[in-house]
């Protein structure tokens, strides 16, 4: 018998979720998974209230899960195969489905969601795994199975599978909010951004430019990792800033030292603007604690008196392998490593102060008229979509 898989069960993540947020949680998973099929022609989407299932319709299913496996509040994906309500067509397709793996423990676990099946799932448990345990070289294990070939009995039909993947966990995005991140080309600020995502917030970006002394290949790269960051979020927001007028006025009025502390001062308060303007609920950046002189507790406190939004640095604890890992993962490394320069390096002291005192930043910020420059800023970004693109899907698989 020849076997293809028909469907993906989708399997959702933090059910501690309860009463109405569930009911958002499953609206908005559903909706962002419909979003995502979108680039596969022939796949549908149909839930249920403690299921989606994914419909296949011929599509490559490595390339479905691969791309399921992106999406935020998903526990795990399994590639179903369908038969007919009733015991032997089970068992038959049992019997093909586990003869194409490799001979080790099994369980039969099934799941009745139509309770007016003749049989009860002990019955069909032992039919299928007799079944099983007779055609092929498997053996039973009820506590620690290798394979658990789970069967589902829906109204009109069965699934059967016997793998499950896991999926990306965490929350569907856009259940929680939505934030403003200040992405750079760097490494850090995407990883940030996934890691938000994850959590179930949306994500605005800004980006500070500082044309002529930044080109347009940094900035290109900025967007090519903007549109990474559109697997876990369909559609990114982008705001590019010109910031070099505020930029030359830091590096006229401003002592060497406290510099880099006054133009991150200078980046949260158009952040801010912007943020306020967009409904966003928080900032985010990819600081990482003790990682360059402008990240240090101090340098912190400095910066974030700034700003009355709260300020989110997802990656504050993390060590450098670890962020490098997780954008490998998600695919922003090779991009974040091209040798382009940023606003912040371009005028980058040798000798930033490492802890910046906060009375020290404000008596240098009256050096001159700063607010309009600020107010230029934000009236005069510009704002690009990113958008998920078909072949995009593809990149999945890697
Ligand atoms: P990254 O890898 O994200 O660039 P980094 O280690 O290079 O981080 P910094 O350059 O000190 O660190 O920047 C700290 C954070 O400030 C970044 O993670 C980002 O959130 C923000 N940031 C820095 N430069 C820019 C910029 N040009 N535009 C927008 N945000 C920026
Ligand atoms: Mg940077």
């Amino acid at each position: 018998m020849d076997i293809r898989a028909d469907i993906c069960v989708v399997r959702f993540a933090e059910l501690s979720t309860k009463g109405k947020n569930k009911k958002d949680f499953v609206r908005q998973l559903r909706k962002n998974i419909s979003e995502a099929m979108k680039s596969f022609d022939s796949v549908t989407v149909v839930g249920s209230f403690d299921r989606i299932y994914v419909v296949l319709n011929g599509a490559d299913e490595r390339t479905v899960i691969a791309r399921l496996q992106q999406i935020f509040g998903i526990s795990t994906i399994s590639l179903a195969v369908k038969a007919e309500q009733n015991l032997d067509a089970m068992c038959e397709v049992a019997i093909a489905l586990m003869k194409n793996e490799i001979p080790s423990t099994f369980k039969v676990i099934t799941r009745r969601a139509d309770k007016s099946f003749p049989w009860v799932t002990d019955q069909i448990n032992r039919a299928l795994g007799t079944a099983i345990l007779n055609n092929t070289e498997h053996r039973v294990d009820v506590h620690e199975p290798e394979i658990k070939v789970l069967v589902e009995v829906r109204p009109d039909e069965v699934y059967i599978t016997v793998n499950t993947v896991a999926g990306a966990g965490g929350f569907p995005v856009g259940t929680q909010g939505k934030g403003m991140l200040l992405l750079s080309g760097g490494i850090d600020s995407p990883v940030a951004a996934h890691l938000c995502n994850k959590r179930g917030m949306e994500l605005e970006c800004i980006h500070f430019q500082s044309p002529p002394y930044t080109s347009q290949a940094a900035l290109d790269k900025v967007m090519d990792l903007a549109r990474k960051l559109t697997a876990g979020q369909r559609e990114i927001r982008m705001h590019i800033v010109n910031f070099t007028d505020l930029q030359l006025q830091i590096n006229h009025f401003i002592p060497e030292d406290y510099r880099i502390t006054i133009m991150r001062r200078m980046m949260i308060r158009v952040a801010e603007e912007l943020a306020v303007k967009r409904k966003c609920k928080a900032l985010i950046t990819g600081e990482c604690i003790g990682q360059v002189a402008s990240q240090t507790l101090e340098s912190i406190q400095v910066i974030s008196s700034v700003a009355t939004l709260p300020i989110l640095r997802p990656l504050i604890t993390y060590d450098k392998n670890e962020i490098i890992s997780l954008a490998e993962k998600i695919g922003t490394f090779e991009i974040s490593i091209r040798p382009y320069e940023d606003c912040c390096t371009v005028f980058t002291p040798v000798n930033p102060v490492t802890r910046p005192a906060l009375h020290r930043a404000l008596h240098y910020e009256k050096s001159f008229d700063f607010a309009p420059y600020v107010i230029e800023c934000v009236e005069k970004s510009q704002t690009v979509f990113v958008k998920y693109e078909k072949k995009q899907a593809e990149d999945a698989l890697f």
